[in-house]
């Protein structure tokens, strides 16, 4: 098993996070770029009762990385990732996958291009209870009319290590090999990027460091870019990057991130000394 937090060095820094607006973040865009959040909120509610889940979030997610995005309950972590992965609209502000801005697209489009371009591993898994193993991972092909090569199915489960249970139903497997099939699902269409919330949260440590081996390991072997929601610093240590978010703001940006650096980010955002400028 990998022991990637270990490896980092302590005594990583806290960036504040550059500047917001729509200019600032054209300006630092980059073909190198998988996923672009730009100048994004997200309210929920009506005026008596309005929530600021996301307050003008501008960020940047580079294709081959692994970034956590990472912060106390409730400050919109599982909303940034359902802007940017299209699964939710904003209320402001423009999201890019590849290029393409995903605000500007019909619900019909939008659809289309989750299933052609984006993996998703959740939490709760999704997995279809009365198809195979190997159906499953299939899924996303065929809900898109595409042909299932077998021989890909073999080699993505292979990649997870679940290429021996591909005849099993969801329900006969352990926690950690249902989330392997998930992340097998994730990976066979070859998506620009995945999304991943929570995936470890209710896999015990043991089983949730190998989970984020394989996450690691499809950034760093085949070449994929994973955002990754988390509120545990351990998991968001598995990252190249972490986004602290706050009250709905981008507060802090770490680089090289090391589990004791990010539970001290997480003791200063809980008792209000934020990083930055939010
Ligand atoms: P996190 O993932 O960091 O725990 P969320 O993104 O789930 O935070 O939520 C951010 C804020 O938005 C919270 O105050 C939450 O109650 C609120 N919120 C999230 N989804 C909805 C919704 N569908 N309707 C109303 N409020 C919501």
């Amino acid at each position: 098993m990998a022991t990637r937090p270990d490896k980092h060095q302590s005594g990583t820094q806290v960036h504040p996070p550059p500047p917001s607006g729509a200019g600032q973040a054209a300006s630092s865009s980059s073909a190198a770029d998988a996923v672009q959040v730009v100048s994004v909120s997200k309210s929920y509610g009506h005026r008596t009762h309005r929530v600021d889940a996301l307050q003008d979030v501008t960020a940047s997610f580079a294709r081959g990385t692994l970034t956590a995005v990472m912060g106390l309950s409730g400050c919109g972590k599982s909303t940034l990732l359902q802007c940017a992965a299209g699964l939710d609209k904003p209320t402001a502000g423009s999201v890019h996958i590849g290029g393409t801005d995903l605000t500007r697209l019909s619900r019909r489009k939008l659809s289309v291009f989750r299933r052609e371009r984006v993996g998703f591993v959740f939490q709760a898994l999704n997995l279809v209870p009365t198809l195979s193993v190997a159906e499953n991972i299939a899924l996303p092909l065929r809900l898109d009319g595409r042909h299932v090569d077998h021989k890909r199915v073999r080699e993505v489960a292979g990649q997870v290590g679940i290429a021996d249970q591909l005849r099993r139903l969801p329900d006969t497997l352990s926690g950690g090999q249902r989330q392997r099939v998930a992340i097998a699902r994730a990976l066979i269409a070859d998506p620009w990027v995945i999304f991943a919330d929570e995936p470890t949260a209710a896999l015990d440590p043991y089983i949730s460091d190998a989970v984020l081996d394989l996450l690691r390991r499809a950034v760093d072997e085949l070449h994929q870019t994973v955002v990754l929601v988390t509120h545990a610093p351990n998991v968001a240590a598995w990252a190249d990057r972490v986004l602290l978010l706050h009250h709905g703001r981008l507060a802090g940006v770490r680089e090289s991130p090391d589990p004791a650096g990010l539970a001290g980010d997480l003791r200063r955002l809980g008792a209000g000394q934020v990083a930055g400028n939010a």
